[in-house]
């Protein structure tokens, strides 16, 4: 009989960070679900790299802001690869830059009902249904936090920063919460990462470059450096880690 092969749901898996951590995990072993909201073709060229890479591969459309399709995107995966057994819970999105003062509702809001709400009713879902996962194998969360929930992201994104903070006591909590059923939480915080979040965030094309003196390791970082942690902390090598949060961020 054919091995069952690790399944991994990755939400926001079309571009960026998402998209690194689901061609990474298709190389190392794992089937991928990958969740998209409206970047379809992305999701495809993702779904492909996956598929040559030998894994079973699927993308499901969805907003993870929405409790609905939250739990319509685990069905889905569930469906089409069987059970899951990982979970990265990586959509998220900054808003527009500016100072809070100068920021609108609408701004904070979605920020905080993908990065928050929405990790939250992911989280959730992964908590309901990982336990009857076969414990066969490593079971784990990893969630996408940043950098910026320490930093605070002055002038920039403050709502962005305190939506990370929520991230960090949620895995806390998390990991505390699942440790019985076997299930390692864990997180992962980016620093400034080459996606194009920062672009749809603000129209100054020299930010990056202008941000770079402030990183030790001087440069920035690409998405599947981040995906190495993820997979890391995935994986049986990590077996005694649970609850920590990973900085990948050139020493920021
Ligand atoms: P990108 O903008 O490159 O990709 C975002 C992904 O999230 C896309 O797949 C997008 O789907 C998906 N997404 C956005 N909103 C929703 C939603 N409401 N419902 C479902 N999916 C959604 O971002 P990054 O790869 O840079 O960011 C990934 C994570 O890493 C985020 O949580 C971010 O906060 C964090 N991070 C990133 C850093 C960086 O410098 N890049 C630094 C620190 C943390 P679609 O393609 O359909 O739009």
């Amino acid at each position: 009989m054919p091995v069952q092969r690790p399944v991994v749901l990755v939400t926001g898996g079309s571009r960026g960070i998402g998209a690194a951590v689901a061609r990474l995990a298709a190389e190392r072993g794992y089937d991928v679900a990958i969740t998209f909201r409206s970047e379809r073709e992305a999701a495809e060229q993702v779904l492909a790299a996956c598929h040559n890479a030998g894994a079973k591969a699927v993308a499901c459309q969805g907003d993870v802001s929405v409790e609905a399709d939250v739990v319509r995107l685990f069905e889905e995966t569930e469906a089409a690869l069987g059970p899951i057994s990982h979970v990265v819970n990586n959509a998220g999105i900054t808003g527009k830059s500016s100072k809070l003062a100068q920021s609108s509702a609408e701004t904070i809001r979605a920020c905080i009902d993908i990065n928050v709400l929405g990790a939250l009713w992911v989280a959730r879902e992964a908590a309901r249904r990982l336990p009857t996962s076969p414990d066969d194998g490593a079971r784990t969360i990893v969630n996408i936090s940043s950098v910026a929930a320490s930093l605070g992201s002055p002038n920039e994104y403050v709502w962005y920063a305190a939506s990370k903070g929520a991230i960090d006591s949620l895995t806390i909590g998390m990991a505390k919460e699942l440790a019985p059923e076997g299930i390692r939480v864990n997180a992962v915080s980016p620093g400034m990462t080459k996606t194009e979040i920062h672009e749809r965030s603000t129209q100054d094309a020299g930010r990056l470059e202008r941000l770079r003196p402030n990183i030790p390791l001087g440069r920035i970082g690409e998405p599947e450096e981040v995906a190495e942690a993820v997979l890391f902390l995935m994986s049986d090598a990590a077996a005694y880690i649970t609850g920590a949060n990973v900085p990948v961020s050139g020493g920021r």
